[in-house]
């Protein structure tokens, strides 16, 4: 199930799953903490009273309170019934990265980029332990879901396990909180009552993300290395077992699955990927592009009405004039959506991309979408250095009278171009010279050079194209010679 939840504040930095009830809580880059129904789609309530961007959040597993810690070093205890900040935890000197409540003991553990982490005991409203010991940003800090152990990640580039058995062993009362609160403090955050247990290093770069293993005694991690490490530990000493790669940019984050033998891990390079725990293979890639989506669903709704249209019978010469002209305008939009699906691909090609880009906006669309193609066009070659082309895709942007913001960009690159006419590289795309665009191979048939046809949606191809099935409406045979659409007893006559 995919749901999309539309929202104005931009970029969501923490998520947390209510335990039992359909909840997501999701916290906001502008400090404002959005409550969602994930079946219903619909906001439920806001809580607004952090200043700056929250990064973490935590649902209680039984109680109706969550947790959050912003940028404004604060931490906050909310009751989500009664729509209250219960309380705010004061004490870390700068970013809080992730909060989370103990399963069982009044606790709460928060990671900062003040390179330490916190133990909060939310009954008596103290902090009860400060882990010291990295020497970077702790990005993450978690309880381990049963022992009295937590991990933590670091821009140091380790990932460090504490023992917090100490911490259980002794009373939970208020006023013995207060007391080892102020010793603690003489002790200037001596850690008296963590020790870290073992300090995981292999990453080369910051590590953002370790996380325990529900029930085995595994940790994973994720690092701006781009790396996936898994680590075992035993009583006595903890080592690395394997490291998963594939993603192309920095991991932030990363678990294994609370109940199959799988790692997801989220990554910079807009994708999550599914591991297998055991064979430690990837199994599936999920990517974020939600143009790509778009693209093949409007590809689909178009191949629909090509493939639909043999079906239909018209009576006049002139419907068939009607239903020809449809023909030839759904088959411009399935070329120009399979060539910006296959500039998608090639985004380690930029004189290929280029060349895509421009060929689409010479597809006969709908004004609206020729804005939007030679728009493109205008950006992919302008950002490859090849001003004089993006020139002439901004000027015919400029002739279509497009929206105000489109005409800014096109005027500051025609001023940028008209001081350049240059371009960097050589493209195979002449506008200058009329052309039609090969149904399969996607490069321009200029006037005068032999192309063959498609007898149905009439796309025109280079000539070995000859004989394969036509690769815009999937339905006829390249240069056959056919009759052509035939959908009136008046054209058999
Ligand atoms: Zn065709």
């Amino acid at each position: 199930m995919l749901t999309k939840f539309e929202t104005k504040s931009n970029r969501v930095k923490g998520l947390t799953f209510h335990p039992k009830r359909p909840w997501i809580l999701a916290s906001l880059h502008s400090g404002v903490i959005q409550l969602w129904d994930y079946r219903m789609g619909t906001l439920i309530d806001r809580f607004d009273e952090h200043e700056g961007p929250v990064r973490g959040v935590h649902f209680h597993n039984s109680q109706p309170l969550f947790v959050s810690g912003g940028d404004d070093y604060k931490i906050k205890v909310w009751n989500h019934k009664t729509h209250r900040c219960l309380f705010t935890l004061l004490g870390h000197l700068d970013y809080i990265r992730t909060v989370q409540f103990h399963h069982e003991n009044p606790w709460i553990v928060s990671a900062s980029d003040d390179q330490t982490i916190r133990i909060w005991n939310w009954q008596s409203r103290t902090c009860i332990s400060v882990l010291t010991g990295h020497n970077h940003y702790v990005m993450c800090a978690s309880f381990h879901p049963k022992e009295d152990l937590v991990v933590s990640a670091s821009l140091d580039q380790t990932v460090r396990v504490w023992d917090i058995g100490s911490l259980k062993k002794k009373s939970v009362s208020p006023a013995d909180d207060l007391m080892r609160f102020t010793q603690m403090n003489s002790d200037l955050f001596g850690g008296v009552d963590a020790i870290v247990k073992y300090v995981l290093e292999g990453h080369d770069r910051g590590v953002n993300w370790a996380s325990f293993h529900p029930t085995l005694p595994l940790i994973v991690s994720g690092a701006d290395d781009r790396q996936v490490k898994l680590w075992r530990m035993n009583e006595t000493k903890a080592w690395e077992v394997d490291t998963l790669r594939g993603h192309m940019n920095n991991v932030s984050s990363v678990m294994f699955h609370a109940k199959q033998d799988i790692i997801v891990s989220n990554s910079e390079d807009k994708s999550i990927r599914v591991w297998d725990a055991t064979k430690r293979t990837g199994i599936q890639t999920f990517r974020r592009e939600h143009d790509r989506f778009w693209i093949l669903a409007a590809l689909r709704l178009f191949l629909s009405i090509l493939h639909t249209i043999p079906l239909v019978v018209v009576e006049s010469r002139s419907e068939v004039d009607e239903v020809k002209e449809l023909v030839t305008i759904v088959k411009e939009y399935v070329l120009g959506l399979k060539m910006e699906l296959k500039r998608r691909e090639t985004r380690d090609d930029p004189v290929r991309q280029q060349e895509l880009a421009a060929y689409f906006t010479h597809c006969n669309l709908q004004l609206p979408h020729l804005r939007l193609a030679l728009f493109s066009a205008m950006g992919v070659c302008y950002k490859a250095r090849n001003l004089a082309t993006a020139y002439n895709f901004a000027k015919r942007l400029l002739e279509t009278n497009p929206m105000e913001s489109q005409a800014k960009t096109a005027r500051q690159i025609v001023q940028a171009a008209e001081r350049n006419m240059t371009d960097a590289t050589e493209l195979n795309y002449d506008f200058r010279n009329p052309f039609v665009i090969c149904g399969s191979t996607y490069v321009p048939i200029y006037r005068g050079q032999k192309d063959v046809s498609c007898p149905y949606c009439t796309a025109r191809f280079v000539p070995n194209q000859e004989g394969n099935i036509c690769g815009v409406c999937d339905l006829a045979v390249i240069g056959a010679d056919a009759s052509g659409l035939v959908c009136s007893p008046s054209q058999v006559r």
